[in-house]
């Protein structure tokens, strides 16, 4: 097996993005997780540099690159504020949503704004029912004179307050087999019968929005409907895996090397006994651990993101990276937290953010449990 290594040009990015998060996110990432606010203006610039349309072609107004370059910019971006990055990666969701399933004058007509930041977009598929049970979702969907009629609310949606373009799903009948069968729609935010609703106080990933999407009679014309009529299940399970689960396996990842640099910085100015408390085997220890879990997961979340892009389904490998990233970023930041005594649990150090956001990026894109129920599919099949 080959080295992981980046192209000379993905490094030439990730060096670009890490200067732009530095000068631009780093300053007020804790205000941000502070305020629960999620920064229009930071999104408009990364719109501009082509995070937002990363691996949108450029004849639809994007950068044209791949699914590495996004996982690149997510890990960036992670590493100083996982609630923006959560933002931007819940946005690509709605974005690939319209570019691999949408028709050409769908992609045409939403794809430029979105590539360019100046429109967010969101895939909302959880509801109260239950996110874990994706089919027991009981919002409808009915054609009438012409139109598509939607009913029903949907929690727990990243960019839920900033998103003109979503990408909702809501049952349209029943499958041959007597199943619920579910489609999917573009509603703009200016739709009739369609309003945001509660916003969530969360724990972590604070910088971006969480809420409710509420629709009440919310009616879209036949040119909403996304990927043709009953493929709404499928389309929202193959996001999932192919955005959602990549993506929060990179801002995992970022949240862990949060971890391990800050660890390190700590542990090699705070002075104890005399020296440097990088100096007590115990301290190197927990160095070493989340140097590992960094390099684990970093393995884990590019191989699979390459195998996807490469063309393989990947369901395991990614479930797999998510699941030991997410995880990992929580094991990295108690051992931040314990290496620091004391400044572990002061505010003005970001480890105890970083602890909230790890701990929240555990059930966004599925649960620990159901990326453990994936592999464990896959391996004894
Ligand atoms: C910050 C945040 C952002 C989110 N953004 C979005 C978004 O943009 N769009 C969207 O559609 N959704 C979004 N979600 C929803 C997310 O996908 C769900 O929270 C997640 O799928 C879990 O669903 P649930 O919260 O209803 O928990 P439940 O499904 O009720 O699960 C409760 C517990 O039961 C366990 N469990 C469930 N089923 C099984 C099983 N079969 N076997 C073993 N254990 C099981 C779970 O692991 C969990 O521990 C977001 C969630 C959060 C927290």
């Amino acid at each position: 097996m080959a080295e992981l290594k980046f192209t000379q040009q993905q490094e030439i990015l990730r060096k670009a993005v890490r200067e732009f998060v530095e000068k631009e996110v780093k300053p007020v990432a804790a205000k941000l997780d502070a305020e629960s606010r999620f920064p229009m203006d930071i999104f408009l610039k990364m719109g501009k540099l082509g995070f937002a349309g990363v691996f949108v072609p450029g004849e639809y107004g994007g950068a044209g690159l791949g699914m590495t370059e996004r996982a690149i910019i997510l890990e960036e971006l992670g590493r100083h504020a996982a609630g923006l990055a959560m933002a931007l990666m819940t946005h690509h969701l709605g974005v690939d949503a319209i570019l691999s399933y949408g028709t050409e004058e769908q992609k045409k007509k939403y794809l430029p704004d979105l590539a360019a930041g100046r429109k967010i977009s969101g895939l909302a598929v959880t509801e109260p029912t239950g996110g874990s049970d994706v089919a027991g979702q009981l919002s409808t969907a009915a054609h009438e004179d012409g139109k598509w009629v939607i009913n029903g609310r949907k929690c727990f949606i990243t960019n839920s307050a900033s998103a003109e373009v979503n990408v909702i799903t809501a049952r349209t009948g029943e499958d041959a087999k007597g199943r619920p069968a579910f489609s999917a729609f573009i509603v703009e935010n200016t739709a009739e019968g369609f309003s945001p609703g509660r916003e969530e106080d969360k724990v972590g990933l604070r910088g971006s929005s969480t809420g409710d999407l509420l629709m009440n009679g919310c009616s879209v014309g036949d040119a909403s409907l996304l990927g043709g009529e009953g493929n709404g299940m499928k389309m929202a399970l193959a996001l999932f895996t192919k955005i959602g689960r990549t993506g929060m396996a990179a801002i995992g990842l970022g949240i862990i090397r949060a971890c391990l640099e800050d660890g390190v910085k700590f542990a090699k100015d705070r002075v104890l006994y005399g020296k440097p408390l990088s100096k007590l085997q115990a301290i190197q220890f927990e160095i070493a651990r989340n140097r590992i879990d960094y390099e684990a997961a970093r393995l884990l979340t590019y191989n699979a993101v390459g195998l996807k892009e490469g063309g393989a389904g990947a369901d395991a490998e990614i479930a797999a990276a998510k699941y030991f990233a997410t995880e990992g970023a929580v094991r990295a930041a108690k051992r931040t937290m314990d290496l620091m005594g004391g400044y572990g649990v002061i505010n003005e150090y970001p480890v105890g953010r970083y602890m909230r956001d790890a701990l929240t990026t555990i059930s966004c894109g599925g649960t620990s449990h159901i990326m453990q129920i994936i592999v464990a599919g896959q391996t004894l099949n």
